[in-house]
């Protein structure tokens, strides 16, 4: 890292080969940073981790967790912590989607677009702050979204929307506790970001109407948002937090 003392950053959900979380490590890792993966896919974080590491030369460490699993989160962090240097930062990327309209959103899909997205980022801080804040530092990374903004309107209904809002709620007074423990916590907004989130159930139509609306004029790449990221962790992103950036190319300015 900047300041040359050497950290590890936590990635999770970086298994998915065009994902964010994927383009984050790597971003991280040209940091300095070295990365730890966890996702539910253990192949999936594996690569990313053997990937990040050849390309940066930093140790990389893929490992199986589903975030909504505390003992999970918790032994998979025991490992990092047996394996690599401290923890400095967490990016809590492991997400998933839905577009169900309102009327339609069972009980069941409800709980689990809040398990992944709101539990499992409060899972996996809630095992890695303690350290941070004993450490005094720490960059600890929320991905919420444009949908939590302006309510939906690029793939998310309503369940998505609240949850990346809660995330918002989160970051914030999490924020206010860990400060004085040199320990910021931030979040990022993208909006329509090219990945296989939508798991290739975004209309091209509608996608490409959605294009015409943003200034820019085109999709987020991953790189537009890991290099925000990578900003947020840098110790010299130290008076930062509690702040939320958008990555959305205009397409909402508020
Ligand atoms: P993606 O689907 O490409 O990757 C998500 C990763 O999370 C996958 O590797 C998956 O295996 C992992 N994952 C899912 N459930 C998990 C669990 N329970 N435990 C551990 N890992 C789990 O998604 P992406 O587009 O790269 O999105 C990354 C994050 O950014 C998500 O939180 C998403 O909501 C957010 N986001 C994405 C967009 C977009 O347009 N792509 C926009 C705004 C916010």
């Amino acid at each position: 890292t900047t300041d040359s003392t050497p950290r590890t950053a936590i990635v999770t959900g970086a298994g998915s080969p065009r994902g964010i979380g994927r383009a984050t490590a790597l971003a991280l890792a040209a940091d300095g940073y070295h990365i730890a993966v966890l996702d539910v896919d253990k192949e999936a974080a594996e690569d990313t981790a053997r990937e990040v590491a050849e390309a940066h030369g930093v140790q990389g460490l893929g490992l199986a967790a589903d975030v909504t699993d505390p003992d999970a989160v918790n032994a998979a962090v025991e490992a990092v912590e047996a394996a690599l240097p401290p923890v400095g930062a967490l990016v809590n990327n492991a997400g998933i989607t839905s577009p169900t309209r309102f009327l339609d959103v069972s009980a069941e899909e409800w709980d689990r677009i809040f398990d992944v997205n709101v539990r499992g980022s409060f899972l996996v801080t809630r095992r890695v702050a303690p350290g941070m804040a004993q450490r005094g530092f720490g960059r600890i990374i929320h991905l919420s979204s444009v949908s939590a903004e302006r309510g939906g309107g690029v793939f998310g209904g309503v369940a998505y929307s609240a949850a990346k809002a809660a995330l918002l709620g989160f970051s914030r007074a999490l924020a206010r506790e860990l400060g004085p423990s040199g320990v910021t916590v931030n979040s990022v907004a993208p909006g329509l970001i090219d990945t296989d989130i939508t798991a290739g159930k975004l209309d091209p139509a509608r996608k490409a109407a959605m294009i015409e609306d943003i200034p820019m004029r085109r999709a987020g790449s991953v790189t537009d948002v890991a290099d925000v990221i990578a900003f947020l962790a840098r110790p010299a992103s130290g008076y930062l937090t509690g702040v939320t950036y958008d990555i959305n190319g205009g397409s909402h300015i508020h």
